[in-house]
């Protein structure tokens, strides 16, 4: 189930392997069983995802790894790709042009929202669609093939493998992406984007649709932990001077129109995607992702919300609490005794909640509860 690749901790004794894979097998059979929240499917290939398939994944930025449930079941990246594209456009153009298009608040808005852009009619940040969208744009190379290669070999050193593109999804999403591409054009009127829409939504789409699995996401989340540099492979992955620029924009946008309840309740900087993964980063210790692919109305993983709440609870993890004096998280992992309780849903869901099909059945989901039932005392 699991495996060490790095006999050696720097940073102290190796944490209690048993401890940490015992709280992750409780974590899992505890949520296994959950059944609410919806395949997204506004992109027709996702939603061919099996809903029982879960796993969660650690990596530690020792190289030690954790795994359980489905760890190698792939599934296409999608917006768990943003904040490390955000990073090749920082390192290729600086923080001053990147900042002069895309802006670093939190929209409050859909991932999709096309709104609002901000006052200066930049999109609001990196982390929702027009933002990434334009932050794609900036990656360098001297044509399209070159770009794309650029964007593949960095995400290909974050994971520590050759990435490959699912092109059935990608030719999924290019000829239904209607709202993404309209949201290029509103950019290019506003002279956020300076190059054909086509080929920056193709590069945006293909980068949205490289396949991975939770061991992945958990290693590429754990290049964050570590300072840009892959734990597994040694590599330097994501330039170092922006790994505070990314995290940050995680803490406070990575979550979409959840990031402030996420930052309250489970404390991380963190990235959801609509194919059912989300990524959080515990900084100089470890890199986590939970797969399981029914999202709720704002395209996160119902089951990785669970997972995390959970975790964040007893272990120390959450960034305001004082982690640091009680060592290492992953030390007190396995203090995860009880579900987190359901905080009382004080957001509306919205008519525009778009990871499911529009028109007809727009009815049933306005109806259908926010969150889990608070509950009963
Ligand atoms: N490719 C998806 C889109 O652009 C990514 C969205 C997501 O994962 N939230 O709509």
């Amino acid at each position: 189930m699991t495996q060490s690749s790095n006999e050696h901790h720097p940073r102290g004794p190796a944490p209690d392997r048993s401890r940490i894979e015992g709280a992750l097998e409780s974590l899992y059979a505890r949520y296994r069983v959950c059944d609410e929240g919806r395949i997204a499917d506004y992109i027709p290939e996702l939603a061919k995802a099996d809903p029982g398939c879960f796993a969660i994944g650690i990596v530690t930025v020792d190289g030690e790894v954790f795994e359980v449930g489905d760890a190698e079941s792939a599934f296409t990246i999608q917006s768990l790709s943003k904040p490390f594209t955000h990073a090749l456009a920082l390192a290729d153009r600086g923080r001053e042009s990147v900042m002069r298009r895309v802006g670093v608040e939190p929209s409050g808005d859909s991932f999709d929202s096309i709104i609002r852009l901000d006052a200066s009619n930049r999109p609001h940040n990196p982390m929702v669609n027009a933002g990434a969208i334009a932050v794609t744009s900036m990656i360098e190379g001297a044509g399209p093939g070159h770009r794309l290669e650029r964007m593949l070999d960095m995400l290909g050193r974050t994971m520590g493998r050759r990435p490959v593109i699912d092109e059935t999804v990608f030719e999924s999403e290019r000829s239904t992406g209607h709202r993404n591409r309209a949201m290029a054009h509103l950019m290019m009127n506003f002279g956020i984007l300076d190059r054909d829409v086509e080929e920056i939504l193709d590069l945006y789409f293909r980068q949205c649709s490289v396949v991975v699995t939770a061991r992945d996401m958990a290693t590429m989340a754990a290049t964050l932990a570590n300072g840009g540099v892959n734990p597994i492979t040694g590599d330097a992955a994501v330039k170092r001077e922006y790994i505070r620029d990314v995290l940050t924009v995680m803490h406070t946008c990575g979550m979409y129109n959840y990031a402030g309840e996420w930052a309250y309740t489970v404390g991380l900087p963190a990235k959801s995607g609509v194919s059912g993964g989300i990524i959080a980063v515990v900084p100089g210790q470890f890199g986590i992702c939970v797969y399981s692919p029914p999202v709720d109305e704002r395209g996160n993983s119902v089951r990785g919300i669970r997972v995390f709440e959970d975790l964040s609870r007893n272990s120390g993890m959450h960034v305001f609490e004082t982690w640091h004096q009680q060592g290492r998280v992953l030390d007190h992992i396995d203090e995860v005794r009880d579900p987190a309780p359901a905080l009382p849903d004080t957001t509306q869901p919205v008519g525009d909640a778009t990871v499911h099909k529009r028109g007809s059945e727009l009815d049933d989901l306005t109806n259908e509860p926010a969150s889990r039932a608070m509950p009963e005392d």
